[in-house]
């Protein structure tokens, strides 16, 4: 905590980690010969930097760019950039920690590291943005690389700023190096399935979770919290697999849709439009708007909580709780707090932290390097099956890790334990470095 003054979501994400080691650490004292816990939560390498750019109106604007590469152990650093107003050294440091073990998570030869900027591209012409995204890797582009840090979208950050990221990366090494950056267009280096994957993924796993149960999917009611790129493809997934989404979200407040949502109108509003929810209620006769209260207010037997993080608090899991929820998974980093996954567990509804529900964004990052190192492109289908593949094997070995070490179905505990293990066994093979 001295270490890192004020950073209250990174002290967050350390903490829940910590909590579940405990056995691991009993059982493992290498661990603690070679201080893995304390090199662990020290990042290997921060960079924070200026970003000056030109708006519309001809004035000069500054911002602050930031990259935490965290733990390289099992390959290079890879992790989305998130472009927000709240975003400060400790919200950079949280995501950049979690991201660490999720990656572990996916089996696939990844680091961890995140970053982004207090930028705010709401409200800014598609120049502005532009502009801001080539001075923000006029700095960055000497930091990452397809063997170094291999940076992707977050929050604020999507196919058009992934664009002007590379372009100017591009432009400045002389290098169409496609392995540096994530997320990229269909025809310019992405690939297939990677701009549905975090949500997809989501729901697959949460598809998993109930299954242990001996539920499906199909008729379930459920809730999404959100209406950006994790949240329009988990409602999509979710439908796709007959659930009934009946309530989305922005800053503006959630729409209820009883009728169930019309997906082709949310996503022309939101990825063609870009415009906010109160546009879909007016075009849609069966949904309302409601500003001021929750969207955990309505009931819901399947909550996927994909906006941001914190979002979903200990008041909104018992109304959850009240209402009959049998399912939470996260597609956010963190959204759910503390005293509202113990409310859950406690009552014993199936919970699914982001690093395990949310894993297939980046699992599918990797599998876009992988395309790009090979000079291919796979199918959406064969994609798809891959993605399918990661997600299961994820729910399973958290699974199997939460019986090993005798918490059954805490998904929480599991993913933690399994995450870290793998990190650490690695960072004790390459020695104190
Ligand atoms: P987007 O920018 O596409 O969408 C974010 C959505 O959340 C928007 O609807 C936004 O509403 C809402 N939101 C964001 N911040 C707030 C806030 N402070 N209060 C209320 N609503 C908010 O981001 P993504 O969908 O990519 O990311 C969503 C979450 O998923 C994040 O936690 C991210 O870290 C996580 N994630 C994303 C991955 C990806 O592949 N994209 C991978 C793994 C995790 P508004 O527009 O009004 O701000």
């Amino acid at each position: 905590l001295r270490r890192n003054p004020g950073e209250v979501e990174f002290h967050q994400a350390v903490r829940e980690v910590f909590d579940s080691l405990a056995p691991v650490l009993a059982k493992n004292p290498q661990y603690a010969d070679a201080a893995v816990l304390e090199r662990i939560c020290e990042p290997e390498r921060q960079i924070i930097f200026r970003v000056p750019w030109v708006d519309d109106s001809n004035r000069v604007q500054i911002n602050r760019g930031f990259r935490v590469e965290f733990n390289s152990a099992l390959g290079p650093f890879k992790g989305g950039l998130r472009f927000h107003p709240s975003v400060y050294l400790g919200i950079v440091k949280f995501l950049g920690f979690e991201q660490v073990f999720k990656n572990s998570l996916t089996g696939m030869p990844i680091g961890g590291g995140k970053g982004g900027s207090d930028f705010d591209p709401r409200g800014r012409s598609d120049g502005e943005v532009m502009r801001f995204c080539q001075s923000f890797m006029t700095e960055l582009y000497r930091h990452i690389g397809e063997y170094t840090d291999v940076p992707a979208g977050d929050i604020g950050v999507g196919g058009r700023e992934i664009g002007y990221l590379f372009g100017q990366y591009k432009r400045i090494t002389n290098r169409y190096e496609s392995g540096v950056l994530t997320g990229k267009g269909i025809s310019w280096g992405g690939s297939l399935v990677r701009t549905e994957a975090t949500g997809y993924g989501t729901v697959m796993f949460a598809r998993e979770m109930l299954k242990t149960r001996g539920l499906e999917l199909e008729g379930q009611r459920v809730v999404v919290s959100g209406s950006g790129n994790v949240a329009i493809y988990a409602i999509q997934k979710a439908q796709q697999l007959g659930a009934k989404v009946v309530a989305f979200s922005d800053s503006t407040g959630y729409v209820l849709d009883e009728a169930g949502v019309d997906l082709d109108l949310l996503r022309q509003i939101k990825e063609v439009e870009r415009g906010r929810v109160d546009l879909y209620v007016e075009r849609r006769g069966s949904a309302k708007l409601v500003t001021g209260g929750s969207i955990w207010d309505v009931p819901a037997t399947v909550a996927l909580p994909c906006a941001t993080q914190n979002e979903l608090d200990g008041d909104a899991a018992r109304t959850l709780l009240a209402n009959g929820v049998l399912a939470v998974a996260e597609g956010a980093n963190m959204p759910t707090t503390p005293d509202a996954v113990a409310a859950f567990q406690e009552a014993g509804v199936l919970f699914a932290p982001g690093k395990a529900a949310n894993a297939g964004g980046v699992a599918t990052s990797a599998l876009e390097m992988q395309q790009n190192a090979s000079r291919d492109s796979w199918t959406f289908e064969h994609t798809e099956d891959r993605l399918e593949a990661i997600m299961t094997g994820i729910h399973d070995r958290c699974a199997a890790t939460a019986d090993t070490y005798d918490r059954p179905g805490n998904y929480v505990a599991g993913a933690n334990i399994a995450g870290f293990t793998k990190v650490a066994d690695a960072m004790i093979a390459l020695g104190v470095v």
